[in-house]
């Protein structure tokens, strides 16, 4: 079922850059735990850079900025930070890279809401508390862990702060570097208001984290989110991506630079169609999602994967509940639960 997708170019090492086209080079940054790296994109603007995405404000991370990065800027100012999202992969360094070089920051409204919210809240609780009532509400056991994951703690370890006067991307908007226009796009599910950027005549898509070659996104229920179907939102991103003409060479956040879009597509959405199945048929009498979860990942995760693997189960049992493939049972002081319709 797999697509066979191409891969014409070498990836960097960590911490290392290439060049792509004229006036574009992929730069790769490391990130502990499971995703060891996040690709970002160096575009030439002017007598400086703009930059797509930032990398995690972890040690290694900023070590890299410092060394083989310092080199591959070639001593030109980065002027403009994209950030595709909020995650800290993508915007943990963008305050900190914003300050060294003058840089301004730019993201959509909705990831810039988001990442105020998830960082401006220090003294104030009540983010955090919602987040732990959210999921308690659902059948996660209330519990010292439980609260640490939906502390923000771990969030703000690893972000660098909030960029002050952040400007906004809107859908459409236009922007030229790199040798090429940069049409805005943004789609839903793995976050609210991720940013796409599309180059119709270079054949070049920005896919951050809406399209992996090699892993599916995370598309989840989280408390900070507004969306209450982030799965159809995801799916729905498809036709859209799926139309773009030529058939765009795909810039991924996570694995490698790769041709096959339209054929990556089908499979990630025979991939959900056959989890959603699944989901159904491990529901045979009413279940919480924290017991749905425990079937589906079998595997031991540690508490942020276990987190991450919940809110996934919940956007599947909710977008199958929302078409009827699922009914729900509701009762006070009790989690939702999810039975065969
Ligand atoms: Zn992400």
């Amino acid at each position: 079922m797999s697509a066979v997708l191409e891969y014409p170019f070498a990836a960097p090492e960590l911490g290392g850059a290439v060049p792509l086209a004229d006036g574009i080079r992929w730069l790769r940054l490391p990130v502990p735990g499971g995703l060891k790296h996040i690709n970002v994109w160096l575009l030439e603007d002017g007598d400086g850079w703009t930059l797509v995405d930032c990398g995690m404000d972890v040690p290694a991370a900023r070590a890299a900025w410092d060394g083989p990065l310092a080199r591959a800027l070639a001593g030109r100012p980065i002027r403009r930070i994209v950030c595709t999202h909020h995650h800290p992969d993508h915007a943990g360094l963008a305050a900190w890279l914003a300050s060294r070089h003058g840089a301004e920051v730019w993201m959509s409204a909705t990831e810039a809401a988001i990442l105020a919210a998830l960082l401006g809240t220090e003294n104030d609780p009540r983010l955090a508390l919602a987040r732990t009532e959210a999921f308690a509400r659902q059948g996660l056991p209330m519990s010292e862990e439980l609260r640490a994951i939906t502390s923000l703690a771990g969030y703000r370890r690893i972000v660098s702060g909030l960029p002050p006067g952040i400007r906004t991307l809107a859908e459409g908007d236009e922007l030229s570097a790199g040798g090429a226009r940069w049409v805005v796009r943004i789609v839903r599910g793995h976050t609210d208001g991720l940013v796409l950027l599309h180059a119709p005549e270079a054949g070049l898509l920005i896919s951050a984290d809406q399209v992996l070659p090699r892993i599916t996104s995370n598309v989840g229920i989280y408390p900070e989110r507004d969306d209450p179907d982030p799965l159809a939102s995801f799916l729905d991103s498809f036709p859209a991506l799926a139309a773009l003409e030529p058939e765009p060479l795909v810039l991924p956040s996570h694995g490698d630079v790769f041709r096959g879009l339209r054929a990556r597509l089908d499979d990630l959405a025979a991939h959900h169609a056959a989890t959603l199945a699944q989901v159904v048929a491990l529901v045979p009498a009413p279940a919480t999602a924290l017991e749905v979860a425990g079937r589906l990942f079998r595997a031991a995760l540690d508490p942020l994967n276990r987190m991450l693997a919940f809110g996934e189960t919940l956007a599947h049992l909710e977008h199958l509940a929302r078409r009827g493939r699922l009914r729900v049972e509701d009762r006070p002081g009790e989690p939702r639960r999810y039975g065969p319709a």
